[in-house]
């Protein structure tokens, strides 16, 4: 199983104490937060791309670095940071080829439904208000859901106006940034 070969290989990483190389504390030294896609292409890439350490700054990911909302997960997490960690930057990085801009919210469904998902429960959630299509919508080109983002975050009635919000959309390839939109 994969997670029996993950712990087998932890209990060695520690009693080698191969974690001394990244001891750090929890304030991000470069008073920063990221926040980007779940992208695995992006995991080493983006921190290498931009020469960040461990330690360095706080990393946020959802599908596709969205946020459409004021109150949801990622801008609590934001507000966090920059209240009791210190961030004074904060930016998003979306990229190019996302999974998030050509997401088929229909066929989404349907492989709920194949997985055994019923419509009885597709339709409570109607009647509470949740639409999945809605939920699940990705963007139609990267920068202008970044700016969206960015414009949630910037306008946030709870963020201090000296915070920085910067939007780059970074080649999941190469590495390199493009800025989207800076302060
Ligand atoms: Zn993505």
């Amino acid at each position: 199983m994969s997670l029996e070969r993950l712990l087998e290989y932890n209990r060695k990483f520690v009693a080698e104490e191969k974690y001394k190389q990244y001891e750090t504390d929890s304030i991000p030294n470069k008073k920063m937060v990221i926040f980007t896609c779940m992208e695995s292409r992006l995991i080493e890439l983006l921190l290498k791309a931009f020469d960040l350490k461990n330690g360095d700054v706080k990393m946020l990911k959802n599908a596709g670095a969205i946020i459409r909302k004021p109150f949801d997960s990622i801008m609590k997490s934001i507000l966090v940071a920059v209240y009791e960690l210190k961030a004074e930057e904060i930016i998003v990085v979306g990229h190019h080829d996302c999974g998030m801009s050509r997401v088929d919210t229909t066929a989404l469904v349907e492989h709920m439904k194949e997985r055994g998902v019923t419509q009885e429960t597709l339709d409570t959630l109607k009647h509470a208000g949740i639409y999945l299509e809605k939920e699940f919508h990705g963007f139609d080109t990267v920068e202008e859901s970044i700016e969206q983002s960015v414009r949630i975050i910037r306008n946030h009635p709870l963020l201090p106006k000296q915070v920085k919000v910067h939007g780059l959309v970074i080649d999941p390839h190469t590495g390199k940034a493009d800025v989207v939109t800076r302060e």
